[in-house]
């Protein structure tokens, strides 16, 4: 998480640092031979979302929260029709990130849409060493990997590539992984010893650079559901954040949701745009490696592309 996201937690009474998060100086940047590393604007965070979300979940209720779980099958004005139940209410928070629910889908347009995938290697493997406290970028053709070490000294190792190259490992996870470490010394030194019974995570079609600009009435977005920013940037927990408190305070002022949500595609547009931007620069290998080299040698545009990218 970013430096913003951590002032967030801050204020929520959730500081990164009270719930044993591993603190992140400095990003490295790989490309193929080309490596760069840049101080960051202010310390980072390694957190897993099980110790993030736990805890957000717990100073919810604490705060007064009445929390009941259901699965909503679809959203219509004022109603959210779920397995359990059907929840009436003026104001429904939509915040299903990554997944759409009828009534209420995203357009996907992409022919070839980002996948993301996620393995966390164990505390004491290879990995966490060398990464240290670092954020570390590898970037491949169509896609990157995103390294850092979190609580307790797992390291979690995060993907965002084209789904075309998923099918080019015919489907397997760690096919695509082994193929990227063959074309990727540094990325293959991290995933050295990983073992191939450890589960993946993939998150399918994720639209990076989509805004909402409108919403029905009575329907607030939150999160992905607002704006999905390219995750290299490691803004979209601030963005979700940023959302819900923006979306609250307009609920409470009486401000209709087509109105909040065009306030904060405004918000939006600068981070997700240089993020989509940064996105497709780092995904081609003749741009990445000197790209890369530049912001090795000129550190201070590296932190304001950090700077510009947040919420
Ligand atoms: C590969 C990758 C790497 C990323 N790395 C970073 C990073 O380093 N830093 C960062 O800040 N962000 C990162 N992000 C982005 C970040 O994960 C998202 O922006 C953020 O999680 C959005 O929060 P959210 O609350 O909108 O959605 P989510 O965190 O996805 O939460 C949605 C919740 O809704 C629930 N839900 C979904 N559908 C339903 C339903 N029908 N009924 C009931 N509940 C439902 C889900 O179970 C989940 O609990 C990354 C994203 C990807 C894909």
């Amino acid at each position: 998480m970013s430096w913003r996201t951590a002032a967030q937690l801050r204020e929520l009474g959730c500081g990164p640092e009270s719930l044993g998060a591993h603190r992140a100086q400095r990003l490295r940047l790989y490309a193929g031979d080309a490596v760069a590393e840049t101080a960051l604007v202010e310390p980072g965070f390694g957190l897993s979302r099980h110790a993030l979300d736990t805890a957000l979940r717990a100073a919810a209720v604490a705060a007064g929260t009445k929390l009941e779980i259901d699965r909503a099958r679809s959203v219509a004005p004022g109603c959210v029709s779920g397995s359990r139940r059907e929840w009436r209410s003026d104001a429904i928070f939509l915040a299903t990130g990554k997944h759409d629910v009828r009534g209420a889908m995203r357009p996907r347009k992409n022919r070839d849409p980002a996948l993301g995938l996620r393995v966390r290697l164990p505390a004491g493997s290879p990995a966490s060493t060398p990464v240290g406290d670092a954020i570390e970028l590898h970037l491949f053709p169509g896609g990157y990997a995103g390294i850092v070490v979190q609580e307790g000294g797992s390291t979690n190792i995060c993907l965002a590539l084209r789904k075309s190259l998923l099918g080019s490992a015919a489907s397997d996870p760690w096919r695509l992984l082994d193929m990227l470490a063959e074309d990727n010394p540094h990325f293959a030194r991290r995933m050295e010893g990983a073992d191939h019974d450890l589960p993946i995570d993939t998150i399918a079609a994720v639209p990076y650079g989509w805004i909402a600009r409108s919403s029905e009435a009575g329907l607030y977005r939150l999160g992905d559901q607002a704006a999905v920013i390219p995750s290299l940037a490691g803004e979209g927990m601030s963005i979700a954040l940023a959302s819900a408190e923006d979306a609250v305070e307009a609920y409470l002022a009486g401000v209709e949701a087509p109105q909040y949500q065009a306030r904060f595609a405004h918000r939006a547009r600068r981070p997700v745009g240089i993020a989509e931007a940064i996105w497709h620069l780092a995904e081609h290998r003749r741009i990445a490696a000197p790209a890369t080299r530049l912001a090795g040698a000129a550190p201070w545009l590296t932190r304001a592309a950090m700077r510009l990218s947040r919420i």
